[in-house]
């Protein structure tokens, strides 16, 4: 069953630029599935769209459908999306740097209404990351960039969200970093059935953990399929795979 659906959606900043030209993909219930694309394609601006973090005043979603467990999103605050279920981890790992990890989690808990108390999401979440436990008490600035991608996951995790949307969680980390975050992300979709909406210039290691992939090429959706294959597609292993 569809999780999240978008349909023909077409977004523009500053009224004249379009950034994504009628783009419709799905997300399944418990499904991984990546957006992949260079810099520029509409990536975050998709996910932007999704969350209702579009620049204000700059961007405007002009035609086209978004709905969550067969919700309209388009009408939703991003507080009454995240309340729905579904988070973003933008760009960046905006952590709080002054704040422990600690602290940081507590700032993402949202209390009132929450499912879970915020100690068991804490406990589970060092569970998934355990260099996160370890450095529980120094400041979060003081943590290296992969730590800090953690505690960003790990922060989305304290709304206990039915969809994980991750913009370009592999950026400026080493090889076996990479691999380790995606691995986790992994067991996380497996043990709880979250689903994962991953957008990543990083084809390859996308590839490695998704079921399903979208291609976008300058805002619109050129090739989308299964990632095994996609990944024996010749134009693939050429202009995102590095040659194969
Ligand atoms: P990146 O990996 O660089 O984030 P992306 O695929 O996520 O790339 P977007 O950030 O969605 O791409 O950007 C798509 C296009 O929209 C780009 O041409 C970008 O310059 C433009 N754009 C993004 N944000 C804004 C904004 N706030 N105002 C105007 N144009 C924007």
């Amino acid at each position: 069953m569809s999780l999240l659906s978008l349909n023909n959606v077409e977004v523009a900043y500053d009224r004249v630029f379009l950034a994504i030209k009628g783009v419709s993909l799905e997300v399944g219930e418990g499904a991984m599935v990546a957006l992949l694309g260079a810099n520029g394609a509409g990536k975050s601006t998709t996910l932007k769209t999704v969350s209702g973090l579009l620049a204000p005043e700059r961007g405007e979603v002009r035609r086209g459908q978004v709905t969550f467990r067969g919700k309209d999103l388009l009408p939703l605050s991003p507080p009454e999306r995240v309340a729905m279920g579904l988070v973003h981890v933008l760009e960046g790992r905006r952590v709080f740097g002054h704040l422990t990890p600690d602290d940081n989690l507590l700032a993402a808990y949202p209390g009132r209404g929450a499912q879970s108390s915020f100690e068991s999401l804490r406990d589970q979440a060092y569970a998934y990351f355990p260099r996160l436990a370890e450095r529980s008490r120094s400041k979060a600035g003081y943590l290296s960039g992969g730590e800090q991608q953690m505690l960003a996951i790990a922060r989305a995790l304290m709304t206990e969200p039915r969809l994980l949307m991750l913009d370009e969680p592999s950026l400026g980390l080493a090889p076996v970093l990479v691999k380790e975050i995606f691995s986790i992300i992994r067991t996380i979709n497996r043990e709880q059935g979250m689903s994962v909406l991953l957008v990543e210039q990083n084809a390859r290691a996308a590839l490695d953990i998704v079921e399903h992939a979208y291609l976008l090429e300058n805002g619109s959706v050129v090739m989308s399929g299964s990632a095994a294959d996609l990944k024996q597609n010749p134009d693939v292993q050429e202009f995102y795979l590095g040659g194969g």
